[in-house]
């Protein structure tokens, strides 16, 4: 069951002014030098306001660079000092979380491996007990919503109520052009869960690239979330980590000032339109729903005709056909190929279910009434 969250409101916790929240800083923290270079150069951007800086670094293999641990806790006390700027760091243990809560650090995140395995949520849930300290929760490597909402929920239960969500992409096998696919749809529908629980978007770590960043940060921006954490480094080639990604501080202000950041509604013009335009949206909603339902209407006719003729459900030929007709077709009236192809599937894998349960279901109560 669903836990509702007990969450503070965002603005006032961070105390930063409007959104969206922008959180920048080097992937990795390697020098006092290169953080408070990086960090004196990113509080001169206006839009700024928290600086983080990975110090426990969860690596792939073992002999890569593993972050510069508890003397970074240090560097940052210096660049809160020096710049204003909040300090942000990812905890993954409890050990991590005392050090970094005695050592003033402003606001935790817990990292996409972590938020993985519920044991080391749990126990950083135990160290946070009692404590006031924001905490961001970064979604879990895979696309799995309900790990990152228990996550969540487990840092809750803590008493933190100071919580945001990061949306950093999700690993896919299927390679695509992103190191972590978006899957804005999971963001989406995590806000729609829990609307009172900010959602931060990483681009950094959904493009991997430094070229597609500005797109996923304009795209975040236009969904809603409520701020960006974005890679940044004085010297991004040569960092010790995620260097494609990183960005140097002049690009990264050129980036925050061409995002556009759009108004969440507009005047009684735009209101009166949008609403003539949901009308027809919702006409058609119901058009589409009654078209779905007769279509399965002669799809269960077709399975009762296989049944009785013992035809296989599969009619591969068939399918092959109709995926063809149906993308021509579709490509005449401007439809995406990409987009037919998933929506001709799903409406496929239903007609075969429901064709399934026809042959089988009544096959099973035939047993009953007639045994052998
Ligand atoms: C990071 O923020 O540097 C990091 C390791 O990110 P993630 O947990 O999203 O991989
Ligand atoms: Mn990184």
């Amino acid at each position: 069951m669903q836990h509702p969250l007990n969450i503070a409101n965002f603005d006032s916790w961070l105390q930063v002014g409007h959104p969206p929240l922008v959180i920048s800083g080097p992937c990795s923290a390697e020098s006092e030098k290169q953080l408070l270079q990086t960090a004196s150069a990113l509080s001169r951007i206006r839009q700024v306001k928290v600086f983080r800086a990975g110090i426990w670094k969860p690596r792939t293999r073992p002999d890569l660079f593993e972050g510069v641990g508890n003397k970074g806790l240090e560097w940052l006390n210096t660049v809160r000092e020096e710049t204003g700027l909040l300090t942000a760091v990812e905890v993954a243990t409890g050990e991590h979380i005392e050090r970094s809560l005695k050592a003033g650090i402003d606001i935790l995140w817990i990292g996409a491996r972590t938020v993985m395995n519920p044991f080391s949520v749990q126990e950083i849930s135990g160290a946070l007990q009692g404590c006031d300290i924001p905490v961001m929760i970064k979604n879990p490597v895979s696309p799995d919503i309900n790990t990152w909402i228990g996550s969540i929920e487990r840092i809750n239960l803590a008493g933190i109520t100071k919580l945001a969500a990061i949306h950093r992409g999700f690993y896919c096998y299927n390679k695509s052009i992103f190191r972590n696919t978006p899957m804005w749809d999971i963001p989406i529908e995590l806000k729609r869960l829990f609307p009172v629980l900010p959602v931060i978007c990483d681009p950094s770590h959904i493009s991997g690239r430094r070229d597609l960043i500005p797109e996923i940060a304009q795209k975040a921006l236009d969904l809603e979330m409520n701020g960006l954490m974005i890679e940044s480094h004085i010297d991004p080639d040569n960092a010790l980590t995620d260097a494609a990604q990183q960005l140097s501080p002049k690009d990264l202000r050129s980036l925050l000032n061409h995002l556009e950041i759009r108004k969440k509604s507009g005047d009684e013009t735009f209101k009166d339109t949008i609403q003539q335009l949901r009308g027809e949206i919702d006409m058609l909603d119901s058009e589409l729903l009654n078209i779905l339902a007769r279509r399965i209407e002669v799809v269960k006719k077709i399975g009762e005709n296989k049944k009785l003729h013992q035809v296989t459900i599969l009619q591969l030929k068939r399918w092959q056909e109709i995926i063809q007709d149906r993308l021509e077709k579709g490509a005449r009236m401007g439809l995406r190929e990409e987009f037919l192809v998933r929506i001709l599937n799903l409406i496929h894998q239903e007609m075969i279910d429901l064709q399934n349960q026809v042959m089988n279901n009544e096959k099973n109560s035939n047993d009953q009434v007639e045994p052998d």
